[in-house]
């Protein structure tokens, strides 16, 4: 039986966890806050001490965390737990390793080409879907590596997700998913102006949305992420904006296009401008709430 190590039980690494158990792998989990590695091991994962002591004798190692900051110090040194060791000293020859942290593209492909030196497959798989596709099992995988590790990989992502891409070599993974969040960041705030528009003259924001989910501005946050409270059942604007994806983790992304954008010369106006409006709406003390409600941006406008 496959055994995996999972490091990074948060609110997207607890769901998936979960999911690798349910399938009937063994799972050894491990995260820096304890309360999360019990909620896994109710469902019969089993706890880890440290990074390295999950790592240790796994077939596949999955990780789970905030920012490029991490999982280079977690694979590379220095906050793996193990003296000093990252989690590429401790893992045997040919075992797996997927990071299915949003990161930029540089660290993705550093931490690759110390994997290679290591004879180790290093993936990297950030993800689509949100905590409910977590939680559900349908995330999109959105991979860079070797045809190898790729294939490797797409059976234990499998247990996780519905669509499991192979963007390119190490780093294109990362790539493609920044492009997604950039486009994800622009039309949650369009979207948020439009309704609040409409709410404004008058309009029933459930009406609206309905209109617009059929018509040319139909988009992905109307049909599953409406930003404004009580559309729609069982999304963070009905529960006070709590869990989701927080506007810090927004934050951070739009960074990681923007850097990319300067790397490529690319014209991105729309990221630049949906980056400031974050940015701003993080500083009102917003950071940990989830992404939409960059609502309240639009809902709480004063006429003079
Ligand atoms: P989170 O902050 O809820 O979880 C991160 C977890 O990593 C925390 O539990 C933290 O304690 C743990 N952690 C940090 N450093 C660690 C270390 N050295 N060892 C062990 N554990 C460590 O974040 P999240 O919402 O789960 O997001 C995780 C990643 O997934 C981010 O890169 C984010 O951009 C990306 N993502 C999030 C969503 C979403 O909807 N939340 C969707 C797609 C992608």
């Amino acid at each position: 039986m496959t055994s995996v190590a999972f490091i990074g039980l948060g609110h997207m690494g607890a769901p998936m966890a979960a999911n690798l158990v349910k399938a009937g792998l063994t799972v050894r989990v491990f995260d820096l806050v304890p309360e999360t590695i019990k909620s896994l091991t109710d469902l019969g994962a089993i706890a880890s001490s440290s990074a390295c002591g999950a790592a240790a004798g796994a077939d596949v190692v999955i990780t789970m965390l905030p920012a490029g900051k991490h999982v280079r110090s977690l694979y590379l040194g220095e906050s793996g737990g193990g003296e000093g060791k990252g989690l590429i000293d401790v893992v045997a020859k040919g075992t797996l390793l997927i990071d299915c942290s949003t990161i930029d593209a540089q660290s993705a492909q550093v931490v690759a080409k110390f994997a290679v030196e290591k004879e180790l497959e290093f993936v990297d798989a950030p993800v689509s879907g949100g905590t409910a596709g977590a939680a559900a099992g349908t995330l999109t995988f959105i991979c860079g590596g070797s045809d190898t590790g790729f294939e490797q990989a797409k059976e234990v992502l499998s247990n996780m997700g519905a669509n499991i891409f192979h963007a390119g070599g190490a780093g294109a993974g990362q790539v493609a998913k920044i492009c997604n969040n950039m486009l994800l960041s622009v039309l949650m705030v369009g979207t948020s102006e439009s309704l609040q528009m409409g709410i404004d003259h008058g309009l029933d924001p459930k009406v609206l949305s309905e209109i617009m989910k059929v018509s040319s501005g139909g988009n992905w946050t109307l049909n599953k992420y409406n930003p404004c409270p009580d559309v729609m059942e069982s999304v963070p604007s009905s529960n006070g904006y709590q869990g989701g994806f927080m506007v810090d983790l927004m934050v951070k992304d739009l960074g990681l296009s923007q850097e990319a954008a300067l790397l490529s010369n690319s014209s991105t106006p729309m990221g630049a401008l949906a980056r400031s409006l974050y940015v701003n709406h993080a500083r009102q003390g917003n950071g940990t709430r989830d992404f939409s409600s960059i609502f309240e941006q639009f809902a709480n406008v004063q006429q003079i």
